[in-house]
């Protein structure tokens, strides 16, 4: 099984280990042409508008967003908030992929990021999730579910073959994110 990283910009380097660590083949994806071959794609955290910034500068913006009709998307934080329905705080464009809002850097500048310890779900055993400058998902759609929360605000979404979360679980040594992912792209 082949991912993509898009490795425009922000931590693309620990999520290819992360992928690697889970048993996939992960390759750097900066340009149109990278997607051709892959299975899935990782956005990583980072500074989304940069992020969109070079998505555009790239060309990448639209085959990104026809890659995801396509295929899964694992976002996380920075990712999340491209994969989002409606961006807010401020408002930007976004690929629209899954049905939810997002507001950027939600939790404010007094808590810039924090690592917690949750639990819900089909989490059982705690998952360390560590939050840098994180935004918060609100108004999830009935077409995307809930997988975990936090403080009672949803961290981690899927909706059908994608997946967000907003910390990043690339930076702790559990797998359980990565491998999840890499079961939704198994199945297609
Ligand atoms: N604050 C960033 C943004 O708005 C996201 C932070 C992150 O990816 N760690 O894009």
């Amino acid at each position: 099984m082949k991912i993509g990283v898009l490795a425009l910009q922000g931590d693309f380097e620990a999520h290819r280990k992360a992928l690697e660590r889970a048993g996939a083949e992960a390759v750097e994806v900066r340009s149109a042409k990278d997607l051709e071959g892959i299975d899935g794609l990782v956005i990583p955290g980072g500074e989304s508008t940069t992020m969109l910034k070079l998505l555009r500068a790239e060309g990448l913006f639209e085959p990104l967003a026809e890659f995801g009709r396509r295929k899964p998307i694992l976002g996380t934080c920075a990712g999340a908030i491209l994969l989002a329905r409606e961006v807010q705080s401020p408002c930007q464009e976004s690929l629209g992929l899954m049905n939810f809002t997002v507001e950027r850097n939600a939790y404010g500048r007094q808590i810039d990021s924090r690592i917690v310890q949750l639990r819900g779900g089909e989490f059982s055993e705690p998952l360390e999730a560590v939050f840098i400058r994180a935004p918060i998902i609100r108004d999830v759609g009935p077409d995307a579910r809930v997988l975990i929360e936090y403080n009672g605000d949803p961290v981690l979404v899927e909706q059908g073959k994608h997946m967000v979360a907003t910390f990043h679980p690339e930076l702790t040594a559990d797998p359980r994110i990565h491998s999840r992912f890499l079961e939704k792209v198994r199945k297609g």
